[in-house]
């Protein structure tokens, strides 16, 4: 999959990208990244990319004309049908559904706003969607893009280690995930439980979706209704209220 970023700070993209799961999927080829830098794409000495709002009042709207041309450059780049993204608090809200949508487009082209954002007209001809990471707002569209790159890379055939390792994930299958642990097996006093001790991997597999099941329970009910269970995984809820309302009496 490509991703082809349009950014004033190219660098935050490029090292935070560089790291970690994303950054091996780029050694590896499974990811390619470009950035776009629409200073390059100015025509004044100063190199402006921001210019003052049609009305008055305060903060600066990045110019029309040099991210146009960015734009169509970036898409232009490669022979291949993309998706053009504007990152904005205005846009549809991110979430895992979202991230296997855009998963299944092999290209991508991530605007990356800042100031007080896009000129609107540029919205209409030039942009296909407008994706936000949540409602508030940031200074810029950089680390928003980053979120969705990340969380895109992440359900990309082998880009993670482990072929399975995301579809335990929170929300891969509507859930929370279940809890983890690691060594020592106890630690301040508090063992981890018996079973992942065990070696059984089947009952293992039992234990970690009761915890999930009851973890979404306890955090996130409005996930439950989302979702139907089967009638053993209604059992393994009801066992783990009934466990944990023995614990409370
Ligand atoms: N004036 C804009 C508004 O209130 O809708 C906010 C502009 S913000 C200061 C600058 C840039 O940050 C935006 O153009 C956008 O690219 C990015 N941004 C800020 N918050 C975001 C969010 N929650 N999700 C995605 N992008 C965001």
């Amino acid at each position: 999959m490509r991703f082809d970023v349009i950014t004033l700070f190219p660098e935050v993209i490029e090292k935070t990208a560089s790291m970690g799961v994303v950054g091996r999927a780029i050694s590896s080829d499974k990811i390619q990244l470009k950035t776009w830098n629409p200073r390059d794409f100015t025509e004044d000495v100063h190199r402006r990319v921001d210019d003052r709002p049609f009305g008055g009042g305060p903060g600066m709207v990045m110019k029309i004309e040099p991210l146009r041309k960015t734009i169509q450059s970036a898409v232009e780049f490669v022979k291949e049908s993309t998706k053009v993204i504007y990152l904005s608090p205005q846009g549809r809200r991110l979430d895992q559904q979202g991230v296997n949508y855009l998963s299944q487009f092999s290209r991508l082209v991530l605007l990356a706003g800042r100031y007080e954002g896009i000129d609107e007209r540029l919205l209409d001809d030039y942009i296909d969607e407008e994706w936000s990471i949540g409602d508030f707002v940031l200074s810029g569209g950089e680390l928003p893009a980053l979120v969705l790159m990340d969380a895109v890379a992440r359900t990309l055939p082998g880009v993670l280690g482990h072929e399975c390792s995301a579809n335990e994930d929170s929300f891969i299958a509507g859930l929370l995930d279940h809890p983890h642990y690691t060594r020592p097996d106890v630690f301040d006093g508090v063992a981890v439980p018996d079973v992942l001790l065990t070696g059984d991997h089947k009952k293992i597999a039992t234990w970690r979706e009761k915890q999930a099941l009851g973890k979404t329970w306890q955090k996130r009910p409005d996930l439950l209704e989302k979702i139907e269970l089967s009638k053993h995984q209604q059992s393994l809820l009801d066992e783990y209220i009934q466990e944990q309302n023995n614990l409370k009496s």
